[in-house]
Order: structure tokens, then C-alpha cells, then sequence
């Protein structure tokens, strides 16, 4: 069983504006990857900065910001390392539950 690493690097600010009422159930970023890794994420964010996403499989790290709002990030995409991993669109911001 693969289990992902989560790490809140804080920026030791805090968010001045209002959540996006795009998305009032967080957010989907799906990084437009031909072959990659699905990961629900620690939701909403416990700070303000950015949320680092490891991949223990193949060791990628991604970094995702994050507010600790309600439109935060949810659900994201790993690019996994694996051979002819390639990129086919651009990435999509999603209201969570609807991709
Ligand atoms: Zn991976």
C-alpha cells in the first residue's frame, strides 16, 4: 500500500481575502498527466503556505498552496516518475466532486 507524505511548509501569513465561491467544497488539481497518482489531501489546510505532496513510490515531491480556506485543495495529481509519463493538457482547476 503506497502512503503519501504531507508537509505544511507555512508562509507565516494569513489568507486577506475570501474564498473562492467557485469552490465551496475545496478544490481538484488535476496536473494533466497521462500516467499519474490520485491523492486526497489533509483538507482544509491547517495554515497558510504551501502544502508539499511526496510520493513514496517514486520520490516525486509537489508543491501545492494552500490557504486554510474553504477553497483549498482537496484532491491532486502526482506526475509519478515512470517511463513515458508524459503530459497530454494543461492542468485544471475543479470544484472537488466534480471531476
Ligand atoms: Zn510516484
Amino acid at each position: 500500500m503506497t502512503k503519501f507524505e504531507f508537509t505544511l511548509i507555512e508562509s507565516g501569513r494569513k489568507a486577506k481575502c475570501a474564498p473562492n465561491p467557485d469552490f465551496p467544497h475545496g478544490m481538484s488539481i488535476d496536473a494533466g498527466f497521462k500516467e499519474m497518482c490520485i491523492v486526497d489531501v489533509p483538507y482544509p489546510s491547517d495554515g497558510c503556505g504551501v502544502l508539499r505532496v511526496d510520493c513514496p513510490k517514486c520520490g516525486i515531491k509537489v508543491g501545492y498552496t494552500v490557504a486554510g480556506r474553504i477553497d483549498d485543495v482537496r484532491r491532486v495529481t502526482l506526475p509519478c516518475k515512470q517511463p513515458h509519463n508524459q503530459q497530454i493538457r494543461e492542468p485544471r482547476r475543479l470544484p472537488y466532486g466534480s471531476e
